[in-house]
């Protein structure tokens, strides 16, 4: 089946993105976008993950878990897991190894967490935008000892991006497959960045705004609405695949 999916959407727990952001609301847009696959990918945190799932299994859309890690050299990076049980890996490795800073949410924003009625249930008094402090090398090595899927985010962005930081895309790196943005294209990139071949290419939204959700997705063609699946398509293995990305 050919799966229209966004995997990297920002709720109100990141401390950018708007109010909005609620789990319902995000579930409610990505339906009417017609997307059948989301991760909610807010800034070094899972915690919005179960009630999304949740949410949107009513649907019928899997939602991964996952979130965007930044890392020591301040490069953002897609994580994504299916379990709970790699869930609360991750978000232990995250909260064991992110840099505490106090949160002022005059200044950078509010990061709650919220329920399916919009009622705050807990909120995160350190800033989540912060970088770990394992490079991105011990990242991807923990993402994929827990059998995740780790794809550096909107590497053809000037900020926060592994391109932006470290000025190439290191052939050493173990990633699974590259974000761009919507501002670039496949072929434009691989002109300024050598990268190793086979290299798969996804494009997702980076929503902070409800509107924003869907409006920039990668296609999958899935033997079924699962991780396992979706990995494969990333991973070349097995018979679901990434559609092409332009
Ligand atoms: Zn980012
Ligand atoms: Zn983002």
């Amino acid at each position: 089946m050919i799966v229209k999916a966004d995997l990297h959407i920002h709720s109100v727990l990141s401390p950018c993105a708007d109010l909005e952001m609620s789990p319902v609301n995000i579930v409610m847009r990505a339906a009417e976008m017609g997307l059948k696959l989301i991760a909610v990918t807010d800034h070094n945190s899972t915690l919005h993950g179960p009630l999304i799932r949740t949410l949107a299994e009513q649907h019928g859309i899997y939602c991964l878990y996952g979130a965007e890690v930044n890392t020591r050299e301040e490069i953002h990076c897609l994580c994504l897991v299916d379990t709970e049980d790699q869930r609360q890996s991750l978000q232990a490795f995250i909260e064991q190894n992110i840099t505490r800073i106090p949160n002022n949410p005059d200044i950078f924003g509010y990061q709650v967490v919220v329920n399916e009625h919009d009622e705050i249930v807990q909120e995160i008094d350190y800033l989540l935008h912060a970088a770990l402090v394992k490079g991105i090398d011990e990242v991807a090595g923990f993402v994929h000892g827990i059998g995740g899927v780790f794809i550096p985010a909107h590497v053809d962005r000037p900020k926060y991006s592994v391109t932006s930081q470290l000025g190439f895309v290191p052939p050493s790196l173990s990633y699974d497959a590259l974000e761009i943005s919507r501002n670039t294209t496949v072929d434009a990139f691989k002109r300024n960045n050598p990268i190793k071949p086979n290299t798969q290419f996804i494009r997702n939204s980076d929503s902070h705004f409800p509107n924003q959700i869907g409006t920039s997705f990668t296609e999958y063609n899935l033997e079924s609405l699962s991780f396992k699946c979706f990995k494969d398509s990333i991973l070349n293995t097995g018979s679901s695949t990434v559609l092409p990305v332009i």
